[in-house]
C-alpha cells in the first residue's frame, strides 16, 4: 500500500520526531495528529475519524468531553473559580469530598479518609505503600505477577514487566513477587502458595508490610482474579497483620460494572488507589483511600505542590453526582459488558487456531492471541480502518477493549465490527509472516 508507507514516512518528519524523545509509546502504534474528540469518537488533523477503543488507556471512561462535565468545568472557569491552591481547602474540593461520601463511601459502608496525592496513578501507589510501611514498620511488599503499578521506583518495584524495571537503572528492592490467580493454570493453588511462603520461617519471603494487587489486571493481560480467591487473600491479610492494597486505578471507577472492582468480592481492602477515570474528564487527579484506623501521616509528612486538581474535582463531583447516584448506570454498564463478552466469545469461537480465549471483567476485557505478531496485526489492521484499540499483556497478546462505559450502542457495534472484520483479515490469512508487532512495517510491508 504505496499510499500508506508515504503517509509514514511524512509523519517520521514531523516536530513530534524531531523534538520529542524517544519514549513516546501509543503514538508510534497510531502515527497521526488528533485534534478533537467526543464521547467515544477521536477526529485527526486529516479530518479522519476514528472510534476510539482505547480511551485513555481507560481514564475516559465517561467519553471525551462528556457535555455534562465540560458545562460543570466552564463555568467553574468563568467564575473564576480557584484552580490551584495546593492543599488548602476550597469550594470544589468540599464538593469533591461530600458527593464522593455521600453517593460513593456512605452507601458502601466505608469507613475511610482520602489522601490526594501528586496527580497521577503512580504517585498514589507511591504513597499507599509509603503509608503500609509506615504503620507497620515493615519493608516489604508483595506484588503479583503480571502486575502494573506505575513507573516511578517504588512503583516499577510491583510491577511484573521485565521491559519497565529494566529501564530503573537501580535494583529493585523491598518487593517479592508472588503468582496471581491462575498464574499457573487452574490446578494450582496460589493462594496455599502465598499462605506457605508466609509461615514457612525459611521460605526466603521477609515479612511484608503489605500485598498490593488489581483484582483484573490491565496493564498485564487482562487477567481477573476469582471472587473466592480475593476472600482467601483478604483473610490471609487479616490472619497474619498484613495490609490490603487493592490498585484500583484502571479497573475503578465502573470499569468492572461497580464502581469499586473488589465490590462484587465483598472484600475491604485497607488502602485503595484511584486516578485514571476519577476525574472523568481525563484531568490528572489521583487519591488514597486510607482505612481510617491506619491513617498516620504527620502533617506534610508526605508533600506536593500538586496534590488536588481543582478543576478534576469539578468534573469528578459532577460524575459522581451524574452516573453513581442511582442503579442506572450500573445497569447500563451490565448490559453493555454482556454484549461484549458475547460478541468476544464468538471471534474465539470463530477462530480457535489463532485465538486462546476472552479475559477479564465487565467492560475491561479482551482476546489473547497465540501469537503476539497476530495481535500486533489486528490491532494495526483495526486502526487502518477507523478503529483505535492497543494490546496488553506480557508479550502484547492480548487485544485490549476499553471503550468508554457511555459509548452509544451504534458505536459500540461500529467498533466491534471493524475489531471482527480485522481479526478475518489477519487470522483467516495463510502464512502470515511474523514482524514483531511494528505498525509502521506492517503498513510497509503492504
Ligand atoms: C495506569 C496505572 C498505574 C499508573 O498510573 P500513572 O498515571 O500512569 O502513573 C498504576 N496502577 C494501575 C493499575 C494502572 O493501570
Amino acid at each position: 500500500m504505496l499510499e500508506k508507507s508515504k503517509s509514514v514516512l511524512a509523519y517520521q518528519a514531523t516536530i513530534f520526531d524531531r523534538l520529542e524523545s524517544g519514549v513516546q509509546s501509543y503514538a508510534r502504534c497510531f502515527p497521526t495528529t488528533f485534534v478533537r474528540a467526543r464521547g467515544a469518537e477521536v477526529w485527526d488533523a486529516e479530518g479522519r475519524r476514528f472510534v476510539d477503543f482505547l480511551a485513555g488507556a481507560g481514564s475516559l471512561n465517561y467519553g471525551h468531553n462528556n457535555p455534562i462535565f465540560k458545562e460543570a468545568l466552564i463555568s467553574y472557569i468563568e467564575g473564576d473559580g480557584i484552580t490551584h491552591s495546593l492543599d488548602l481547602h476550597t469550594g470544589a474540593k468540599e464538593h469533591f469530598l461530600n458527593t464522593l461520601n455521600d453517593f460513593i463511601l456512605k452507601p458502601r459502608g466505608l469507613d475511610y479518609v482520602v489522601q490526594f496525592t501528586g496527580p497521577t496513578g503512580t504517585n498514589a501507589v507511591e504513597a499507599a505503600i509509603k503509608l503500609a510501611r509506615k504503620v507497620t514498620g515493615r519493608t516489604n511488599i508483595i506484588s503479583f505477577t503480571n502486575g502494573f503499578h506505575g513507573c516511578t521506583l517504588g512503583s516499577v518495584a510491583l510491577t511484573g514487566n521485565k521491559y519497565f524495571r529494566d529501564a530503573s537503572g537501580v535494583p529493585m528492592q523491598n518487593a517479592t513477587s508472588m503468582p496471581y490467580d491462575g498464574y499457573f493454570g487452574d490446578g494450582v493453588d496460589t493462594i496455599a502458595y502465598l499462605e506457605m511462603m508466609l509461615s514457612d520461617p525459611s521460605s526466603g519471603v521477609s515479612d511484608p508490610a503489605a500485598v498490593i494487587l488489581e483484582t483484573v489486571q490491565g496493564e498485564g493481560g487482562l487477567r481477573a482474579a476469582r471472587t473466592e480467591w480475593l476472600r482467601r487473600l483478604q483473610a490471609l491479610c487479616r490472619a497474619r497483620n498484613i495490609l490490603l492494597i487493592v490498585d484500583d486505578i484502571q479497573a475503578g471507577c465502573g470499569r468492572t460494572g461497580s464502581f469499586f472492582s473488589f465490590e462484587p468480592a465483598g472484600i475491604v481492602p485497607d488502602i485503595v488507589t484511584l486516578s485514571k477515570s476519577l476525574s472523568a474528564f481525563g484531568l490528572p487527579m489521583a487519591i488514597v483511600l486510607i482505612n481510617r484506623s491506619i491513617d498516620c501521616w504527620k502533617p506534610g509528612e508526605h508533600n506536593g505542590t500538586f496534590r488536588g486538581n481543582n478543576h478534576a474535582f469539578v468534573t469528578a463531583a459532577t460524575a459522581i453526582e451524574h452516573y453513581w447516584s442511582s442503579a442506572s448506570f450500573t445497569e447500563s454498564i451490565a448490559q453493555k459488558s454482556r454484549h461484549l463478552g458475547e460478541r468476544l466469545q464468538r471471534l474465539v469461537d470463530r477462530f480457535p487456531s489463532d485465538l486462546c480465549e476472552v479475559r477479564g471483567r465487565g467492560m475491561m476485557r479482551g482476546i489473547r492471541c497465540i501469537d503476539p505478531a497476530k495481535a500486533a496485526m489486528i490491532s494495526a489492521k483495526a486502526y487502518e480502518n477507523g478503529l483505535i484499540i492497543e494490546r496488553s499483556g506480557p508479550h502484547d497478546e492480548v487485544i485490549k477493549c476499553l471503550m468508554p462505559l457511555t459509548i452509544e450502542n451504534e458505536q459500540f457495534d461500529e467498533g466491534l465490527d471493524i475489531l471482527g472484520s480485522a481479526f478475518e483479515t489477519v487470522c483467516s490469512a495463510q502464512n502470515v509472516r511474523s514482524i514483531n508487532g511494528d505498525p509502521a512495517m506492517i503498513f510497509a510491508a503492504e
